[in-house]
């Protein structure tokens, strides 16, 4: 399905990440990843992804860094000839209630998650329009959509990412670039580690179960993909239902 594609995918060694790197090399696609993890890790990633006869490499880059971000996707259309699908992933959290939160905390969090989906939106967009091809896949949360107390900081990121989302989509939209966004809800990764043996929390998701990064993957993959042709500007929750 996306043989001979360029993927790029920031937070790509993460637990969304990676299950995203997997699934799109499954189907064919050359993987980069920009990451801030241990380097032996995702060197490990990128060996199973080059094992599906795919080409992978994963770099260190700090992707709220707006030069740095630049020079590296610069170097990416170098060494593979293109990016054809750029899936931002990378995020963090720092959460702590509003009358009391840091502002470092409040930057930081705005600096990876808004700003970093920016960067990488920004560098990659002139390459977009000159091959008047693009998906662009940002991933939000329902907590962008709703709200979530404690997390006034990552809210404000994650809607931030929808508006930044829907503005790239309209101004794109005549040069052969969709941008779209998924909002997951609990998905059990190390982010959410110390949440999934919270059963109050979990009794809360209508389908009384938290998701997976496989079944995020599935979502990111139809939107990196021909099937959704005519789809730009959307937001799809991914949430068994907590936000309905
Ligand atoms: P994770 O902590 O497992 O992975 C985060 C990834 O981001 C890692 O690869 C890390 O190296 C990378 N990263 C962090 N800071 C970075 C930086 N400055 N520059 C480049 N890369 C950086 O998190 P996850 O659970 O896989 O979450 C992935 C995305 O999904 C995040 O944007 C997160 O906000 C979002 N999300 C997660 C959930 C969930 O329940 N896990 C729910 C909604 C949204």
């Amino acid at each position: 399905m996306l043989k001979g594609k360029v993927a790029l995918i920031t937070g790509g060694s993460g637990g969304i990440g990676k299950a995203v790197a997997l699934r799109l090399a499954a189907e064919g696609a050359n993987i980069v990843i920009f990451h801030m993890d241990d380097e032996a890790k995702v060197q490990e990633l990128c060996a199973e992804l080059r094992s599906k006869g795919v080409k992978a490499t994963g770099l260190r880059i700090d992707v709220s860094d707006f030069s740095e971000t630049k020079e590296a996707v610069g170097n990416v259309i170098k060494n593979f000839g293109a990016i054809d699908i750029l899936v931002n992933c990378a995020g963090i959290t720092r959460d702590g209630l509003i009358a009391m939160m840091k502002e470092e905390n409040f930057d930081a969090v705005i600096g990876v998650n808004l700003k970093g989906t920016f960067n990488m939106i920004r560098h990659c967009t002139p390459y977009f329009i000159k091959q008047r091809f693009g998906k662009i896949v940002n991933v939000s949360s329902v907590s962008g959509i709703m709200g979530n107390p404690g997390q006034a900081n990552y809210s404000a990121s994650k809607a931030g990412v929808i508006g930044l989302t829907k503005s790239t989509a309209k101004e794109l939209v005549g040069r052969g670039v969709c941008c779209n966004a998924v909002a997951p809800g609990f998905i059990a990764t190390e982010m959410t580690a110390n949440l999934s043996k919270n059963n109050t929390l979990v009794d809360q998701i209508p389908m009384k179960r938290m998701g997976t990064p496989e079944e995020v993957a599935d979502l990111v993959l139809f939107l990196a993909s021909d099937a959704s042709s005519y789809i730009t500007g959307e937001v799809i929750r991914i949430d068994g239902g907590i936000a309905m």
